[in-house]
């Protein structure tokens, strides 16, 4: 049986099952040990986060007062690390031809039903359009595995197209990719590429699990799979998104399973994952949620969200629109950083909606326009940002990750979250969004310290002036 060992290059020492195994049983031991509870929160406290064994008796704590700490604690950190800042994106899907067998994804393989597309460039080029006019500026491309299809050559021609591609005030200026793991040759070049994150959801941590959910295809190689990030890293993509897909397995193995990778990338390459995704299983077409035995209430979902947090402060966090307006605005102040908002989750779903029905990887449950979005956003007192600065001013990987810690990428977030709702009013916004965007944009502008104040200033006239693009 292989020894856990974080610094590990291979899956089964990083990912030790026998480790989560002990991890797990000992928090079901001290779910109610008040002491033990309370030190850790103690120590989560201090803001600089806990090991997947602490966060495991947290996420198992069975005392009432002590589940309301840990989610107060949570809100504070959130607090604390990204203020009442919301980042905006929205997905892009590429190409549903996928070689894999992912029994709960209906663009496996042998899902004959679906309808198979693939963008041609202009087709990307018309969704990019139909993005940049709704007023994003940052993308996740998602494509399937497919070596004929969708080689790596495709996706490196697409994020091309896709920073190529502007209209009068719309342009991309982040494209995250959430592809298939791949070598660290093709992660070199999608970072020569200029791409934002590397994302690759594990979907399960559960080895004996992941086989099972992906029987066939390159994918089903669960070694393969899990140390994709450790190529990515290789290959210069420093900042990774791990995630796994909540319903799969047992939550409480999940969620130890993801820290634990999270403390292996810290532990080998010096810097943890730049965001976790928590995207929970949901309907899709010939996907029966009757199948999946672990299905998570919203309850416990929340309480993993606010668990991440505390344990793992300096990551962002991302919820998709899979999830409803209600449990969005749930999770929000537990944790979440980053919102996807008017997400299409076809192929081609942005220029042809009517194909979003047949072709949808998953159903969205949150349905709304971004305006409605961000004026949702505006309304419970958070700042919509459409921020992209860090990566194009070379804040990645460590340097961002010092940022963090040090608690001073506050003095570049909050900024640029203001100035890029600015340009979001300005150019796009309905006119009742515009008045409550500007009455936060006034009221934050004056809360930020000095010598950031006067720059924030002087960029604001020039974007009501028509000019764009500023950034700390
Ligand atoms: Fe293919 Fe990804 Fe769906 Fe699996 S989850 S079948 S790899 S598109
Ligand atoms: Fe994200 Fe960096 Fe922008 Fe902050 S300044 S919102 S960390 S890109």
């Amino acid at each position: 049986m292989p020894a856990y060992n974080p610094k590990s290059e291979h899956a089964e020492e990083f990912i030790c099952d026998e480790e989560i195994q002990e991890t797990l049983e000992y928090a079901a031991r001290n779910k109610s040990n008040r002491g033990l509870i309370e030190s850790i929160l103690n120590k989560a406290a201090g803001m600089k986060g806990l090991n997947h064994r602490e966060a495991a008796v947290l996420m198992d704590c069975d005392l009432p007062e002590m589940n309301e700490r840990i989610h107060d604690l949570a809100r504070e950190i959130k607090k604390a690390f990204y203020g009442n800042r919301i980042v905006l994106f929205a997905p892009l899907y590429l190409s549903n031809y996928c070689v894999n067998g992912c029994v709960y994804c209906p663009y496996h393989g042998k899902n004959k039903s679906i309808p198979r597309k693939k963008l041609s460039m202009e087709e990307i080029a018309a969704e990019v359009r139909a993005l940049e006019n709704m007023g994003h500026k940052r993308l996740a491309v998602e494509c399937g595995e497919h070596p004929a299809y969708n080689p790596i050559e495709y996706v490196l021609d697409a994020i091309k197209t896709i920073y190529a591609t502007k209209t009068e005030y719309g342009s991309i200026r982040r494209v995250n990719v959430n592809i298939a793991a791949t070598t660290v040759e093709n992660y070199r070049r999608l970072h020569e590429a200029g791409i934002g994150t590397y994302i690759l959801f594990q979907e399960t941590y559960d080895k004996k699990n992941y086989e099972a959910l992906h029987p066939t295809g390159p994918k089903s190689d669960y070694c393969y799979h899990t140390e994709a990030m450790d190529r990515a890293q290789m290959g210069c993509c420093d900042d990774v998104g791990c995630g796994v897909l909540y319903g799969l397995n047992s939550y409480r193995y999940e969620l130890v399973g993801q820290l634990m990778h999270a403390e292996h990338l810290e532990a080998r390459f010096g810097v943890g994952p730049h965001t976790i995704s928590v995207p929970r299983l949901c309907p899709a077409d010939g996907i029966d949620l009757k199948d999946f035995p672990n299905i998570l209430p919203d309850d416990i979902f929340c309480k993993i969200i606010a668990v991440i947090r505390i344990s793992a402060p300096y990551t962002g966090m991302i919820i998709s629109t899979r999830e409803s307006r209600n449990v969005r605005e749930r999770v929000l102040d537990l944790g979440i950083s980053q919102i996807s908002g008017a997400s299409r989750t076809s192929v081609g779903g942005y220029t042809t909606p009517e194909r979003h029905d047949e072709t949808a990887q998953f159903d969205v449950h949150d349905q709304r326009t971004l305006d409605e979005v961000v004026s949702w956003l505006l309304a419970l007192g958070y700042i919509p940002s459409f921020c992209t600065a860090c990566y194009r001013a070379g804040r990645t990987g460590d340097r961002f990750m010092h940022l963090v810690k040090a608690g001073k990428i506050h003095h570049c977030c909050t900024p640029n979250a203001l100035l890029t709702l600015e340009e979001y009013l300005t150019d796009y916004a309905g006119e009742a969004t515009r008045k409550l965007g500007q009455e936060m944009v006034d009221a934050e502008m004056v809360k930020l310290p000095g010598p950031v104040k006067d720059k924030a200033k002087e960029y604001l006239r020039r974007i009501r002036g028509g000019e764009r693009d500023f950034r700390f």
